[in-house]
This record gives C-alpha cells, structure tokens and sequence, in this order.
C-alpha cells in the first residue's frame, strides 16, 4: 500500500509506504544484498555482478512508484489522497563493503555527481515529476538498514515543503533587493568568516548562521548555479574535492566514521521559473558530541522551532581546526577508521 495524503492544516503531502516495515534490516555481513553476486553465489544479490563501479537502480521497496498502486483510502474535499507516483532510485558508491563515501576518492566523488547529475535529469524529464532530491543516509544510529555505502535518489511528483521553503523565500528577495538571496548568504559567509570551514575557488562550506544541528554544514556554489545539469566539469570536480573535505572533517573530528544525513537541494524541475534558486548541499550529522546525539524534542517536533545547544561559529571553528585544511592535499589527509562507536 502506497499513496500520498494532503494535511489540510500544514498544507503538505504524507506519504505512506506500509510495505516498507518488510525491509532487509541490517542483514549479516555475508547477506549484504547490496554487495557484488560473487561467482557461486547461492543467492544473487541486487547486482548481478562479480564487481561494480557505480550502480543504480529502482529501489526494491520504494515510497514512490513509477506507476503507482492503488490507494489504501478513498479521499475527501478536506482529505485529498493521490496515487504515490514518482521514483526511488538506490545509487551504490562502490562494490566494497566495508567503506564508505569519504574514502572515496576524489575522481569517484566526481563521478557519482556524474551519475546524480544524468539521473536528476533524466527522472526531472517525467512528467510527473516536480523535483529530484539526491540523497544519503549514513550509520545504524539514524536508522539506515543497510550498511553498505550507497545513497538515493527521490524524483517527487511535487515540491517537497522544505525546498518550497527555500525557493518562496528566493523569489521574495530577489522581488524586495533584485538580488539572489543565495548567493547574498555566500557573499555575507565569506567576508564574514567565522563559520566558513573550507572552501575552493568554487564552493564555500559553512555551519549556517541558523544551523538547527551542531553540526550542520551547507555547501553552496559561490556562482550562480541553479541545478547539478548546470555545473561545468571544472564545477563538478571542485564540488567532489567539497564532499570529501567536508566528510574528511567529520571523520577526522572525534576520529569515528560520523553518522550524517546528506541531501543535495536543486532548482524544482517542473514548470517553474526557477532562476531565484541556487545548487547547495546540507549536511545534518545526529551527533552533538562524540557519544551524545540530538533528538527533535517537543519544541522542535511539535513548534517546529530549533534548539540548538551550540553556537554556530564555535562549532565551525571545531570543523576548521581539523584537517584537511586545503585543496591540494586531499588524498593525503589521514582518515580515522573504525567500526563504530559507543553511544550513551
Ligand atoms: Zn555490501
Ligand atoms: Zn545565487
Ligand atoms: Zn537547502
């Protein structure tokens, strides 16, 4: 059963996927579905491959569907229901297991928003299709049932309510200052400073001003550049050498493989004027420190309003002490590796 139902009261769209509480949860190393069916195999995995470089493919247990089921509930005036239609794609970064994306190297980071970018594409050529999310869950602490490094990608049939957000509030400043509300965020971060924490000649990462997590990094194009399709290969290739500077930091910080969610917001695709958006990533680690997490309480569960229990620029002043520092190096900034980590 799948379908989306309308909140008459937030105005949003719900979507339930009841066949996903059947989901492969956290299997045996040697059951990993997601790794290469090995020669002899007794059961094929998802790949049948004896290696990979990159893979995607539809996600076996989706919450949007390509043709959509038919709903579990007939709706009503105040209650709208429609089909749950669009596509969840799964994007494995590697065939090895036991790794993760940010050791990854620079050129397979580049890669991959190759891949995101031909994926976002071609599922934003759908026509029902409003906006495609690529995506990544990583650590068992938030939820991910797969350890196998992979992210996802998310083609929506609308504009989910955090990027219309976004974009409301990029074609209000641009209608009140004539300016890109994005790019005036990047102009103040950069002569500000104190919550930059890297940055190359075309990316700027920064804990924002708001974060809501200790944590947080965005990481905005400091061109005007709306999508990934509108990157050029120089772009794209600075972004790669971004994600690993940034995940090399989390790692590095409290020297465990940090637990994030990571999502990359594009211009909507669908027949919009999206020219007041502009490409950015968000990075929302759990952790507020190395054996402490952040929950959403009721203030922020039920307000919708943030706690944050750190100040942004100190928090960004952690993140910028810890290698890697600049560009040129990357490869040879050292990686903490573990398995884990103990939680309380
Ligand atoms: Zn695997
Ligand atoms: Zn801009
Ligand atoms: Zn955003």
């Amino acid at each position: 059963m799948s379908e989306r139902r309308w909140n008459p009261i937030l105005r949003e769209w719900v979507i339930t996927a009841t066949h996903r509480q059947d989901r492969t949860f956290l299997p045996p190393r040697d059951y990993c579905p997601l790794c290469p069916t090995l020669p002899g195999a007794l059961v094929p995995t998802e790949v049948p491959a004896a290696a990979y470089d990159i893979v995607v493919f539809e996600n076996r247990f989706a919450s949007l569907h390509p043709v959509a089921p038919e709903a579990a509930i007939v709706g009503t005036d105040l209650y709208p229901v429609a089909p749950a239609n669009g596509v969840c794609e799964v994007v494995l970064y590697t065939s090895d297991h036991d790794s993760t994306l940010a050791d990854r190297s620079v050129d397979e980071i580049d890669r991959l928003i190759q891949v995101w970018t031909d994926r976002s594409v071609d599922l934003a050529s759908r026509d029902d299709v409003e906006y495609v999310m690529p995506f990544e869950n990583k650590g068992a602490i938030i939820g991910v049932t797969l350890t196998h490094p992979h992210g996802q990608i998310y083609a929506f049939p609308f504009v989910p309510p955090k990027i219309a957000q976004e974009f409301a509030s990029g074609q209000a400043h641009r209608e009140a200052t004539g300016s890109c509300l994005f790019c005036d965020v990047v102009e103040e971060e950069l002569r500000d400073g104190r919550r930059v924490i890297w940055e190359n000649t075309c990316w700027v990462a920064f804990v924002p001003f708001c974060a809501r997590w200790p944590y947080e990094v965005h990481v905005f194009a400091k061109a005007h550049v709306l999508s990934l399709a509108n990157l050029t290969e120089d772009e794209r290739y600075a972004l790669a050498e971004a994600i690993k500077a940034v995940l090399l930091k989390y790692d590095n910080l409290w020297n465990f493989s940090m637990p994030y969610l990571m999502a990359v917001h594009q211009a909507p695709c669908g027949d919009v004027d999206a020219s007041s958006f502009h490409l950015h990533l968000e990075f929302y680690p759990p952790h507020r420190t190395p054996v402490k997490l952040k929950y959403l309480a009721s203030v922020e569960t039920s307000a919708g309003t943030f706690i944050n229990d750190t100040l942004p620029e100190e928090t960004a002043a952690a993140l910028r002490a810890v290698l890697p520092h600049g560009v040129p190096d990357l490869a040879a900034v050292p990686l903490w590796r573990t398995t884990g980590v103990a939680e309380k």
